[in-house]
């Protein structure tokens, strides 16, 4: 089994591969139809995980995070700027700061 690797996928074409048997992309590109049992990784007992597929999750987490995190401070940009009680123009450039960071 050397150099064999569990590639994992997005978890939306998972239950296309369960369902309908349509094979999809890994986040590496490599294609591969995803099986109950495997609940979208290939499923080769014992061997270790794809470092690409890996990486690839890793990024988009954090691509996820920060933009829920530029959609929060933009809520507060829009509450900021929508109340009649902004304490100063700091608070908003200081917000701004962080949007645009
Ligand atoms: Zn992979």
């Amino acid at each position: 089994m050397a150099g064999l690797v569990n590639h994992s996928m997005r978890r939306d074409y998972i239950l296309e591969g369960v369902v309908e048997g349509t094979a999809r992309p890994a986040w590496c590109g490599r294609v591969f139809v995803a099986t109950s049992r495997g609940g979208g990784r290939t499923d080769i007992s014992g061997a270790p995980d794809c470092p690409d597929c890996i990486s690839l999750i890793e990024k988009a987490k954090a691509h996820a995070a920060a933009r829920e995190r530029l959609e929060s401070l933009r809520d507060e940009l829009d509450r900021l700027t929508g109340t009649a009680d902004l304490r100063t123009l700091a608070d908003l450039g200081r917000i701004r700061e962080r949007v645009t960071a």
